[in-house]
């Protein structure tokens, strides 16, 4: 079967076979002989194209994409001015590694988070591959900067997996359980999280937050605090207003710097180009990766040059950071979110979305809240009458909408959150067509 992907690819829900389809679960059965088991599949249809709003499977299902492989494919997936970009990049070279003979795109990338990015001060900005590395380097640049140790996150934080990350990471269950000892000096603040704080203002939480720093840390020992402007993996939770501004204004105050981890939430994802602006914040460093090139592996920190040109010649980099072909993914990302008005078309997602959730929570009332920003929304599932997590609920959802042809995937700290994220090139009716599935569900699912 050759199927050619991208923005080409017959926009439509199709259903061939049971899902995942035989072919897709014969590739699972060598998956599972072949595959470390600590890669989990949450969805184990093996994709053979994509483009638009869907995804396309081995047996020739055609599914609606409401993941968008977590928030990466924001501009949709093979996206053409990212495609012959790449294509062209590919061509070149492939490879020199930007440390030892350098090239224009590694700059132009960095001259394109100057300017995107929040704030109208001096900046400078380097690359890296993963969210996650990303993070890493940001706290090895605030140290640097401060010359203090102490990081603070928040409870439901997500920033990765690896060493240091997973420390900041809140969850343990899958992040950090049995994957210690863990990084030192990671301390933890609690959130403004509104449907489970009894609607806390954000000034109030923000004080409670710099109560417990001020109290079990001490600004004095704090490098950094970094904080997901709107926290993904956590069950996207949209702090209260007010919360990062009087956080901002402290850091400020106290030499700390402020670290926006917009990994999930940048390029256009919440209808703003950084979810910052919404309230506006301005963050000393801003960690960017995910949406940031289509799909190719890059991530970012962007910030004050000061604080960026602490480290020494030598003290940030890697091999693959900046890769060429990834730099010209995400130059072609950035034209295109601006040419074709995603920012817009984020808030318009957000429109419908609210809309047909806020119709769906009328008529059900196991759905406790509906939260988000442009395209990333979710709900969070409870008992009805209370605000006890249906974790068992979310699942059972989740799997039903799979088995009809919408993936959605699903996040929380108790797993009793439903999480849609769009790609920014999804069709109206697609929208529309994936969210009178997930109404059906719900209706299915008792
Ligand atoms: C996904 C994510 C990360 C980690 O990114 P990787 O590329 O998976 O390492 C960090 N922070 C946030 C907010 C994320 O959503």
């Amino acid at each position: 079967m050759t199927v050619i992907g991208g923005p080409s690819l017959p926009q439509e829900r199709r259903l061939i076979t049971s899902i995942p389809g035989p072919v897709s679960q014969a590739i699972q059965a060598r998956k599972v002989a072949a595959v470390a088991q600590g890669v989990g599949t949450m969805l184990p249809v093996y994709v053979v194209a994509a483009g638009g709003g869907v995804l396309v499977d081995a047996d020739g299902n055609s599914l609606i994409d409401f993941g968008s492989g977590i928030a990466v494919s924001t501009v949709g997936n093979s996206a053409t001015g990212v495609v012959s970009a790449v294509t062209d990049q590919v061509q070149a070279f492939t490879h020199t590694c930007f440390m030892i003979t350098p090239y224009d795109g590694y700059v132009a990338v960095a001259e394109t988070l100057n300017r995107i990015t929040p704030g109208d001060h001096d900046k400078r900005s380097v690359l890296f591959n993963s969210g996650a590395e990303a993070v890493e380097n940001a706290v090895k640049i605030a140290r640097a900067f401060t010359r203090k140790q102490a990081v603070v996150t928040f409870d439901h934080a997500y920033h990765g997996r690896t060493n240091l990350t997973m420390a900041m990471t809140a969850k343990n269950m899958p992040y950090k359980s049995g994957f210690g000892p863990l990084a030192p000096e990671v301390y933890r603040a609690p959130l403004s999280y509104p449907f489970r704080d009894g609607g806390l203002d954000g000034v109030t939480a923000a004080r409670r937050a710099i109560d417990v720093i001020e109290t079990q840390v001490g600004a004095a020992n704090l490098a950094a605090l970094v904080i997901e402007p709107i926290q993904g993996e956590g069950g996207f939770i949209v702090p209260a207003d007010g919360f990062l501004p009087t956080l901002v204004e402290w850091c400020r105050a106290n030499n700390v710097v402020f670290v926006a981890d917009e990994v999930q939430t940048g390029f256009a994802r919440t209808g703003a180009m950084f979810a910052c602006e919404h309230e506006g914040v301005v963050p000393d460093l801003i960690v960017t990766a995910k949406g940031i090139a289509g799909g190719l592996p890059l991530s970012a920190v962007t910030g004050r040059a000061e604080i960026m040109d602490a480290p020494h010649v030598g003290g940030l980099g890697g091999t693959y950071g900046g890769n060429p072909i990834a730099c010209a993914a995400a130059l072609a990302v950035v034209e295109t979110i601006e040419r074709e008005g995603l920012v817009d078309r984020a808030r318009a997602i957000e429109e419908t979305m609210l809309k047909r959730l806020t119709a769906l929570q009328a008529e059900d009332n196991r759905i406790g809240d509906i939260r988000g920003r442009g395209a990333m929304m979710a709900v969070e599932l409870v008992v009805p009458g209370t605000t006890d997590p249906d974790a068992d609920l979310t699942k059972r959802i989740a799997a039903a909408a799979h088995a009809q042809g919408l993936v959605v995937l699903t996040c929380g700290t108790h797993g009793n959150v439903l999480r849609f994220l769009p790609p920014l090139s999804i069709p109206d009716n697609l929208l529309h067509e994936g969210l009178d599935v997930l109404s059906q569900t719900f209706r299915e699912t008792r």
